[in-house]
């Protein structure tokens, strides 16, 4: 169990940074001067359908001191539309409901496709005032203290879908701004709790949350979320198709999907020559310089990463190299999916959504 770090600021006004002179020169006092975060769209319970609450709601009145993140270990569906988010909330709720729970147990949902959903009723009004909490059933010992957001899917092995990770840093740095809390308030279920929850991977991730967090509070650009692949990491579709994208690049590897030795070998040649930190290591910097646009009538090893990857995402495709009209047609299906603009164009926004 990991001893919550936390720091407590008194109360916030939004925006407003303290400042003294001191000998001509400002100082700024501990106090966070938070950026205004963006409100993000939340669907409450009464937009996707929630049956009533079997007893009243435990409306407490203190501000919550931490933020759980929680995954669901659902399948991870490739439906990413909002009735399909709707359709998980629905199901939680009712699996709460047998488990003798009053209501869905997390104050909040994010759906594969990013979807944020209100779980258990008040939580988002409560969120809104910014200054109640309403008690969930998510983290034990913790409840009365901490909000409980449930991420669909199952993350062990896996990075959490593009849409979801975006959503998750938005709905954080909002609830931190409404409780004046700062990303060192972000806990993974397993810190609090013998549980595998949220998955390894997704654990393995909060340090970038808390960073992307932090960033969004002070008002910076978050760059994009990649997942992070280094040696020694599991075989994985994604190994394999980023080793598809360095044959692509010249090097001489086979893409078997495992990172050993010679692939790091690889990736460190390829960082050299594009001028990036050699570690071998293959985060946000290395894939945008690694990925190709590609269209159709491209063929070659990177056409071969593309067909790879489609598959990876359950859009499943013989992977021989040409960008002919039935991958066009999955790359199509892909970009509608996932709501980005469809002209069966490869380029970064689609190959960030497919890596994800
Ligand atoms: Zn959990």
């Amino acid at each position: 169990m990991k001893k919550l770090s936390r720091r407590t600021f008194g109360k916030l006004s939004l925006g407003v940074a303290m400042s003294v002179v001191v000998g001509g020169t400002e100082l700024r006092l501990l106090r966070p001067a938070y950026a205004a975060v963006a409100t993000p769209a939340i669907d409450s319970t009464t937009a996707w359908g929630a049956a009533a609450a079997k007893e009243p709601i435990n409306v407490l009145n203190q501000k919550p001191i931490g933020i759980v993140v929680h995954h669901t270990t659902n399948p991870n569906t490739n439906d990413f539309t909002r009735n399909k988010a709707w359709q998980v909330a629905r199901q939680i709720q009712q699996s709460h409901f047998n488990r003798g729970w009053i209501d869905t147990g997390q104050q909040f949902t994010i759906s594969r496709g990013g979807w944020i959903m209100e779980g258990r009723h008040q939580s988002l009004s409560i969120l809104q005032g910014g200054t109640k909490h309403v008690q969930g059933a998510h983290v034990d010992g913790h409840n009365e203290t901490h909000i409980g957001i449930e991420c669909e899917g199952l993350y062990m092995n896996v990075t959490p879908s593009l849409p979801l990770w975006n959503k998750l840093v938005a709905l954080i740095a909002y609830i931190c701004q409404q409780y004046g809390l700062t990303a060192n308030a972000i806990v993974g279920h397993r810190d609090l709790d013998s549980t595998s929850c949220p998955g390894d991977t997704l654990y393995s991730l909060l340090p970038q949350l808390r960073t992307a967090v932090d960033t969004t509070l002070s008002g910076g650009a978050v760059g994009r979320m990649w997942p992070i692949l280094r040696r020694n990491t599991p075989a994985t579709g994604l190994a394999k198709t980023m080793q598809y994208l360095l044959r692509a690049r010249g090097a001489t590897i086979t893409a078997d999907g495992a990172f050993g030795p010679g692939t790091e070998t690889a990736v460190k040649s390829f960082q050299t020559a594009n001028g990036l930190t050699s570690d071998g290591v293959v985060g946000a910097a290395t894939w945008e310089k690694l990925i190709m646009t590609l269209r159709s009538g491209d063929t070659g090893e990177a056409v071969k990463a593309l067909q790879n990857q489609l598959t990876v995402q359950s859009y499943p495709t013989t992977i021989d190299g040409s960008f002919g009209t039935g991958v066009n047609t999955l790359v199509r299906a892909f970009q509608t999916n996932r709501q980005l603009t469809v002209d069966g164009v490869v380029g970064l926004n689609s190959w960030n959504n497919l890596a994800m």
